[in-house]
């Protein structure tokens, strides 16, 4: 079976890649200005020049002075995986502006020992946690329908993700959720919001969900009471309980190599000793097993890896120059998530055979072509 994978993400056919940094235009929802710039360059150029640091930080000790309750109850939620990022912004709101935050995490489809360890450092630095669990045979077969179908096996993850902080947020009267950057617009999307600090519920589906609420799956052999954990909390309950959604990189200028230090000073956060495959970087994303694969069909559905998206942010960043980028993404991009490949077989209950012909259902033409029985990007940043 091919997918029409044009179509489905509203891919342009010709292949461009941004003047400044490593991404192409088949990103989903990201833009190109008429100079070849992507949305992300231009919004990173912006953060460096057209913003008024010290004016957001001020907003942000507003909107804390706002959701402060002064009598035990948590303030805000920060939805938190014990990553650098998560425990960046928790350690920032508690330590250096005051707040009482409850730390929540959707626990990861299948961790990692370095992953887990960090969780239990970031809790261990002075937070109360809550960490979601839900039932492990019905993730499980989420994310094995979700690789087959979706051409994504992280996509249960990320209802949680999503959706998670939303019910604790009621259950706990708590209005203020505080997530860390918006990938949307940091990382090249949707600009609906490059100037705004807060999210919309309704845009969930659209941005996170690939267009699939966890209720699509019914269709698939899963019940409500096993969905139930997946899904968002009823919309009415979110708009009475006055949850807002705002973004710490809104307030803060956001370098996550900066929130590497910071969370390696204050909670102990541990890279890996070894780099991640598909990439050079060792501090980002370490948590799930799942991870690597995730990247892995970016690469194959957009011909974006990992080390194209890392090497993006660091030339956006100013840590590399674009040269350094394309020579790291000619060496890493393609590289195969070979260290937890039978782990992933043995969760999704599949054979590598029928592994490699659901990536293969998800190359598309104006991508990809084979050559001499190897398959080759027909455009890279590289060549
Ligand atoms: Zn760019």
């Amino acid at each position: 079976m091919k997918r029409d994978v044009i179509r489905q993400y509203n891919l342009p056919r010709e292949v461009h890649f941004c003047k400044k940094c490593t991404i192409s235009n088949q990103r989903p929802r990201i833009t190109f200005d008429e100079n070849g710039i992507c949305s992300a360059c231009s919004f990173a150029e912006f953060k460096r020049v057209g913003i008024d640091w010290h004016e957001r930080e001020r907003k942000l000790i507003a909107l804390c002075d706002k959701h402060r309750k002064n009598n035990g109850n948590y303030d805000v939620i920060v939805p938190c995986s014990g990553g650098k990022d998560g425990s960046f912004v928790a350690h920032q709101l508690k330590y250096k502006y005051g707040m009482n935050p409850l730390a929540v995490t959707w626990a990861p489809l299948k961790s990692t020992e370095i992953g887990r360890k960090n969780l239990d450092a970031f809790v261990a630095s002075g937070f109360n946690h809550i960490l979601g669990t839900p039932n492990p045979l019905v993730t499980r077969k989420l994310t094995q329908l979700s690789f087959e179908h979706l051409g994504d096996p992280f996509q249960p993850f990320i209802y949680g993700q999503t959706n998670f902080p939303l019910h604790m947020a009621i259950k706990h009267d708590v209005q203020l959720i505080m997530y860390g950057e918006n990938g949307e617009v940091e990382y090249g999307g949707d600009m609906k919001n490059w100037d705004s600090p807060t999210r919309e519920i309704q845009d969930h589906d659209k941005h996170y969900f690939s267009g699939l609420p966890p209720e699509f799956w019914l269709t698939h052999g899963l019940t409500d009471c096993d969905l139930y954990p997946f899904k968002a909390p009823k919309f009415a309950d979110v708009i009475s309980n006055k949850t807002e959604i705002h973004f710490m990189g809104y307030y803060k200028f956001w370098d996550p190599q900066e929130n590497y230090y910071y969370s390696k000073e204050n909670v102990g956060f541990m890279p890996n000793p070894e780099r991640s495959q598909g990439t050079y970087s060792k501090y980002a994303s370490l948590d799930d097993q799942i991870d690597g694969f995730h990247y892995y069909l970016a690469y194959i559905k957009f011909g974006i890896g990992r080390a194209t998206s890392d090497a993006a942010h660091e030339i956006r960043d100013g840590k590399i120059s674009r040269e350094e980028g394309k020579a790291l993404v000619k060496k890493y991009d393609h590289e195969f998530p070979s260290k937890y490949f039978d782990n992933f077989l043995e969760y999704c209950q599949i054979t590598s055979e029928e592994f490699y012909k659901i990536i293969d259902s998800w190359r598309s033409d104006h991508l990809w072509e084979l050559v001499d029985g190897d398959w080759k990007l027909k455009k890279a940043v590289y060549l």
